[in-house]
């Protein structure tokens, strides 16, 4: 069975490609479950994400497509939500969906993975910037909100890596993951960024595996040739860490396939 959860359409104004391209790709490369998990609404950087006032039809379009395929894949509703303090949702946090993705993508309003800013990683020192990134990943699993973490250790994006021990840095933030009862993606957005490297890193990967923490699968598609991207390599790492099975979701419960 082959799981791609983590994917975009061009709601957000960063994603190329019509939503049904995508699921015709994902069925050329024999994905079985396929999920959208578009930028869910948030009154901030609101240009990069769904608006409030376009979840109805997102909704709606989805599922049109899921009863269209229903022969073909599994089509899945989601959002990718940001965790930034007082802008929490409730319209997004309660909707009616298979699964949240929890991600991290602003430290007090910087967005630290987008290059436009990539100058504020001078001014901080690396370590207390990354320890902040994974403080804010365990405050986002402590909410108990999210079903699943977003490229787990995005902070590696631009290839700034601190002197500390990461391992030291991330564990807090695994154990309240592990707590939470979440599920980390092995996101392969990574490989197309400075870094080169699946989200998370093989070491953060067999943390993950002692704590017995599920793992899903994410392509974090903004364009139909990035579906189901180096899937082999994403498999690869997950079976060389001990994995043999993965999570899906369906109305927010858990179901555990072998991939
Ligand atoms: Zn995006
Ligand atoms: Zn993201």
């Amino acid at each position: 069975m082959r799981i791609d959860l983590h994917n975009h359409t061009t709601r957000c104004n960063h994603a190329k490609g019509s939503m049904q391209n995508y699921i015709e790709r994902a069925i050329e490369l024999g994905i079985d479950i396929y999920g959208f998990s578009e930028h869910a609404p948030m009154d901030f950087d609101e240009h990069y994400r769904l608006k409030f006032n376009e979840m109805q039809d997102y909704t709606t379009d989805v599922k049109t497509l899921k009863e269209q395929y229903k022969n073909k894949i599994k089509i899945l509703l989601g959002y990718e939500v940001d965790y930034l303090k007082g802008y929490i949702d409730e319209r997004v946090i309660h909707a009616n969906v298979d699964y949240l993705i929890g991600s991290v993508h602003f430290l007090d309003k910087w967005g630290f993975d987008n290059p436009e800013f990539i100058s504020e990683y001078q001014n901080q020192d690396i370590d207390d910037i990354w320890q902040s990134y994974f403080d804010a990943v365990e405050a986002m699993a402590k909410t108990g909100y999210f079903d699943i973490v977003g490229h787990f250790d995005l902070i590696k994006v631009f290839q700034y890596m601190p002197k500390k021990d990461i391992r030291l840095i991330a564990q807090n933030a695994l154990k309240a993951i592990k707590e939470a009862g979440m599920v980390l993606e092995l996101n392969a957005a990574g490989l197309r960024k400075p870094i080169k490297e699946i989200y998370p890193s093989p070491l953060l990967l067999e943390m993950a595996y002692e704590l017995n923490i599920p793992i899903t699968f994410s392509s974090d598609a903004h364009a139909i040739g990035q579906v189901g991207y180096k899937y082999k390599e994403v498999i690869a790492l997950a079976k060389k860490t001990g994995y043999t099975q993965a999570v899906t979701f369906e109305q927010r419960e858990k179901e555990l396939i072998t991939f």
